[in-house]
């Protein structure tokens, strides 16, 4: 493993009933980066990251999170380990108050199952804790407002507080500006930049502008490999990018 790397995959493979989707990927994600894995669609972008954040097992081929083997854990596991992606454990119940999601959130890294009956008593422990967080995701005004009422881009931005309540050393992904108006898509981009000043961030994002802006290392898939990879300006002249992108 490379000194600066957090998460490392080698020869990594996905097969499904004989199509290859993912193909001898390596990839090394460098602590306290933020770096995005781009490419055209059909591209295996998807089946990549199900792969690190186990949610697929692979054919072949081997991730190490902080130099440990994690090719065959399970990803409550890995979260715990402080390898998290972003709204899958910390689901949104969406009847809860945006404070009452981040408490829910925060009693729940410390290994407790969640219970719905759960006193406010003991609850009311992570107030302070929760409030700080909906603060760093800019929701303080919205701590008393339904999830269900939220805007869009005021969920996501309650889905990476529930998340951070997790308090993961790594954070993935799943495009994280799907479906978002370009004001919302700010609000995440600057949210983004923020929480990744002592985390490191795997995303994947369709948008190129975001991506651009965001991140300091770029993979570009093709077909389920590496096709290129580096800065944005970097791959954005790579003649192979450019004829995927076109070519797809
Ligand atoms: P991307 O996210 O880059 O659009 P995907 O990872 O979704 O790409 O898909 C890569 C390829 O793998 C596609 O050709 C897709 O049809 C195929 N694929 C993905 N998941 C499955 C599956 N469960 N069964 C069969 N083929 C799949």
């Amino acid at each position: 493993m490379s000194s600066g790397a957090i998460l490392e995959a080698t020869g990594l493979t996905k097969e499904f009933k004989g199509f290859v989707a993912i193909s001898g990927v390596n990839l090394t994600v460098e602590r306290g980066s933020i770096h995005a894995l781009i490419g055209p669609n059909g591209a295996g972008k998807t089946t990549l990251f199900n792969l690190l954040t186990k949610f697929l097992q692979p054919t072949r081929g081997a991730i190490r999170y902080q130099g440990r083997d994690i090719t065959r854990m399970q990803p409550a596991d890995i979260a715990r380990l402080g390898l998290v992606r972003s709204f899958q454990i910390s689901a949104v119940f969406p009847h809860m108050t945006a404070l009452e999601n981040v408490r829910i959130a925060l009693q729940r890294r410390r290994g407790d199952s969640f219970d719905f009956w759960r006193s406010e008593k003991v609850l009311s422990k992570f107030n302070s804790e929760a409030a700080a967080l909906l603060a760093d995701v800019g929701l303080t005004e919205f701590s008393d407002t339904r999830a269900s009422d939220l805007s869009y881009g005021r969920k996501r931005a309650l889905e990476i507080a529930t998340t951070l309540a997790l308090n993961p050393e790594m954070l993935l992904l799943d495009e994280p500006m799907a479906g978002m108006a370009q004001e919302d898509i700010e609000r995440i981009s600057a949210l983004i930049r923020r929480i990744s000043k002592n985390r490191t961030i795997l995303m994947v994002e369709h948008n190129l502008s975001v991506v651009a802006s965001l991140s300091n290392r770029i993979t570009v898939l093709a077909r389920g490999k590496v096709l290129a990879e580096g800065d944005y300006a970097a791959v954005s002249k790579d003649p192979r990018v450019i004829e995927a992108y076109i070519g797809a």
